[in-house]
């Protein structure tokens, strides 16, 4: 599974690091960034909770 994140539409609340924080980091700006090319399976329950917890729905799965 691969994750992106809009960086049209992330508004930078974070919620994504929280849920997820082996995938995903703030930039110096805090607007959300992708740290992996892959989420590993074991990442995936926490990628799919960010995915639900992103108030501006800006990440997807592909
Ligand atoms: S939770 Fe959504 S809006 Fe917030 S930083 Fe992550 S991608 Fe951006």
């Amino acid at each position: 599974m691969k994750v992106v994140i809009d960086a049209a539409a992330c508004d930078g609340k974070g919620y994504c690091k929280r849920f997820a924080p082996e995938v995903f980091a703030l930039d110096e700006w805090g607007y959300g960034r992708v740290l992996v090319d892959e989420v590993t399976p074991e990442a995936e329950a926490n990628t799919r909770a960010a995915v639900e917890a992103c108030p501006l729905q800006a990440i997807r799965t592909v």
